[in-house]
């Protein structure tokens, strides 16, 4: 069994909010929303970072971002969207399990940057 917090949500061993699922990828609300509608999107394949990553990977995630981030856009009306990936602990990674944060943006103020 893995331990990985990111494993066990694609397992569905605990629950997430999904926006978006295929064979290769889940995307699914941040636990933790800096602003609203905040998603992460990652491999079902338990990858830890950016240098794990294949070719095959990273194209099977970066072709489901723009869907994402057209669905985020239509759901919460945004006036911009940070991508966002951090790689190792001194860049601020903490779930080590790559991912890459969609941050939905709303002008000053909105919680992030
Ligand atoms: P990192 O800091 O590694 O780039 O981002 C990890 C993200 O995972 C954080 O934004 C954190 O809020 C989120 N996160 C951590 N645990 C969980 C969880 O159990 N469920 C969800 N949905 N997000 C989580
Ligand atoms: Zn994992």
């Amino acid at each position: 069994m893995s331990e990985c917090i990111f494993c066990k949500i694609v397992n569905g061993e605990i629950p997430s909010s999904k926006v978006f699922e295929n064979e290769h990828v889940v995307a699914f609300m941040d636990i933790s929303q800096v602003t609203k509608g905040h998603t992460l999107v990652i491999p079902k394949v338990h990858k830890e970072n950016l240098y794990e990553l294949t070719p095959e990977i990273a194209k099977n995630i970066f072709e489901v971002v723009p869907t994402i981030a057209n669905a985020l856009k239509t759901e919460f009306e945004p006036v911009g969207l940070n991508l966002v990936n951090n790689n190792g602990e001194k860049a601020g990674q903490t779930v080590f399990h790559f991912h890459v944060h969609l941050i939905p943006r709303y002008g000053k103020g909105d919680g992030f940057g």
